[in-house]
């Protein structure tokens, strides 16, 4: 038995999920109720995750949603990834335009980020384009380039809450998601750091490399300290994320690349980061909007 809550356009039972009542019945008895805040909740039996999710996307369209097996509960810990996720930018992107070579890192970041390149090889490319760069630049670049995503200071505030714990995963850096997670509320960070020597990048990092195997980690470490019963939420957009979202209960691809969808177990599409809370079962009443 599988349970999925869905957030659709129409909100509402309607035609299109009638039809998908009727697709899911192919293989197993299915209903559908609306639960709170335009949530549809849908529980199906003989169907795996892929399949569910194929006859969501058939019927319903553009969708946020959430599959478990069971009814989702409150996660204890909260894991993310940054850029495209947290915040709408990719940093070395923005950072890259301070030097004039945005077209070309970007196009690394893009590939990278959808599969096509190794991680850690994109990365050590486009931060040694990066060299000479003077640090002001990331200051500059972190007030007039870097804003959170919409609702991601109320999914953490509101998870928080709730008695979980946030940690903040990138293969970005802590020059920026220091400051990004102090403004959102995450209690740790895990990161690359940009190498500087008399105020400008040196075109290498400090420190371990921080990639899609340190996130599953972080992950793994984080729920073996608050004990194995704990259930687990993590967000992420790239194909660096994979097995993070794998390895979470609540896998949720935000606005992602597919190969990052099609790992995922949850999806944000349509909405903004507080679907998130939507699908997990908290109400509007009861998130913290300061
Ligand atoms: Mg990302």
């Amino acid at each position: 038995m599988l349970i999925a809550r869905v957030i659709a356009e129409p909100a509402g039972l309607s035609p299109q999920l009638d039809a998908l009542l009727e697709a899911l019945s192919d293989h197993g008895p299915a209903d559908a109720r609306e639960i709170d805040g335009g949530v549809i909740e849908i529980a199906a039996e003989g169907v795996d995750v892929a399949v569910l999710r194929m006859v969501i996307d058939t019927h319903l369209g553009k969708t946020d949603a959430l599959i478990a097996p069971h009814r989702p509960q409150l996660p204890r810990l909260f894991i993310s990834d940054m850029d495209s996720t947290m915040i709408s930018a990719e940093c070395i992107d923005e950072l890259a335009d301070f030097a004039g070579l945005k077209p070309q890192i970007a196009a690394i970041t893009e590939r990278a980020m959808q599969g096509e390149l190794d991680f850690r090889e994109a990365l050590r490319e486009r931060v040694a384009l990066l060299k000479g760069l003077s640090q002001d630049a990331i200051a500059q670049c972190l007030a007039e380039r870097i804003a959170p995503m919409k609702g991601a200071r109320i999914l953490v505030q509101t998870l928080k809450a709730k008695g979980c714990r946030s940690v903040l995963v990138t293969g970005g850096f802590h020059q920026f998601a220091d400051p990004v997670a102090e403004q959102l509320g995450f209690e740790r960070v895990v990161g690359n750091r940009l190498e500087v020597a008399d105020g400008v990048l040196t075109g290498g990092l400090v420190g371990p490399i921080s990639d899609s195997a340190t996130k599953k980690a972080t992950l793994v470490e984080e729920l073996e300290a608050l004990g194995e019963k704990a259930h687990v939420l993590a967000t992420g957009d790239g194909a660096n994320d994979i097995p993070m979202i794998e390895a979470a209960h609540y896998g949720v691809a935000f606005e992602a690349k597919p190969k990052a969808r099609a790992a995922a177990n949850g999806w944000v599409d349509r909405g903004d980061l507080t679907s998130v809370l939507r699908l997990l079962g908290v109400a509007e009443k009861d998130w913290v909007l300061d």
